[in-house]
């Protein structure tokens, strides 16, 4: 069971004449966590928005090669068909925050989606129950701490029950005890059968978690393996 498929991917942003990205293949099963690093402009962030339909869908630069989600080549689906296969985490929390309160953000995409009232209830309770967010669910998404908001985000997009969640930078804003927490978090995720694919250039929390590693340089895979490639590099 394939979650993600990229065949010699290619991708030149508009009125640029270098490649972001340059002839990426891979794939990553079901229920693996899978991590891409590499220093800042290898081309991370280009990825995730190929994972999420972002590209081509609203970044209408120069693609080449295939991208698959749980079947579907992102290219020709509609992007609200990936937006149902693959949950994304952004860097900063709050560029994804729609509502004001805890309770209306975790309902927001499901309101969106015309799902029965009583079921979104039942399903934003099971994940602020899941996250400890139960006696924040009044307060407001802006008060909440740098760790709440990541979880927050994080409920919001499993409340949408995806196939994959991809992860970029998720520890940028988080200090070491919430990034410990948040390790934590990814870690029963995976054990519940979630697939992962987490970007990030920080590697410490993620030794515990990553099955399987790829590296990035100008764009291409330079070194793929587990995750002990990576401790040898730093
Ligand atoms: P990070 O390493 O955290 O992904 P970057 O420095 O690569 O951050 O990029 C920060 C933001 O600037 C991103 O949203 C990216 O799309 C944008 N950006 C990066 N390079 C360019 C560029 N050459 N032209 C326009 N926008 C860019
Ligand atoms: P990373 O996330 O690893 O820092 P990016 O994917 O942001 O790398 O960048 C890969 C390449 O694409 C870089 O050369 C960057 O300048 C370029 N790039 C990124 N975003 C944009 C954008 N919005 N417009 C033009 N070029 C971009």
């Amino acid at each position: 069971n394939e979650i993600i498929r990229f065949e010699n991917v290619s991708y030149t942003y508009p009125f640029q004449t270098h490649k972001a990205l340059d002839g990426i293949s891979f794939a990553v099963p079901a229920g693996e966590a899978v991590l891409c690093t590499g220093a800042s402009g290898c081309g991370k962030s280009t990825l995730v928005r190929m994972l999420n339909g972002l590209i081509p869908h609203y970044f209408h630069g120069n693609m080449q090669g295939r991208v698959r989600v749980c079947g579907a080549e992102t290219a020709t689906c509609h992007i609200h068909e990936i937006s149902r296969y693959v949950g994304t985490l952004f860097q900063e929390p709050e560029q994804q925050f729609f509502a004001l309160t805890v309770a209306d953000e975790l309902a927001f995409a499901l309101e969106c989606r015309g799902i029965a009232p009583e079921q979104i209830q039942a399903k934003i309770r099971a994940e602020a129950d899941r996250f400890r967010l139960a006696h924040l669910m009044a307060a407001s998404v802006f008060d909440l701490s740098e760790g709440e908001k990541q979880k927050v985000a994080l409920a919001s997009i499993l409340a949408q029950s995806p196939s994959v969640i991809v992860l970029d930078e998720p520890s940028a804003n988080l200090d070491p005890g919430a990034t410990e927490e948040f390790a934590r978090i990814l870690t029963d995720l995976k054990q519940q059968g979630m697939t992962l694919f987490i970007v990030d250039h920080r590697l410490y929390w993620l030794n515990k978690l990553v099955d399987r590693a790829f590296v990035l340089e100008n764009g291409r895979i330079c070194e793929t393996g587990s995750f002990s490639i990576l401790e040898k590099r730093s």
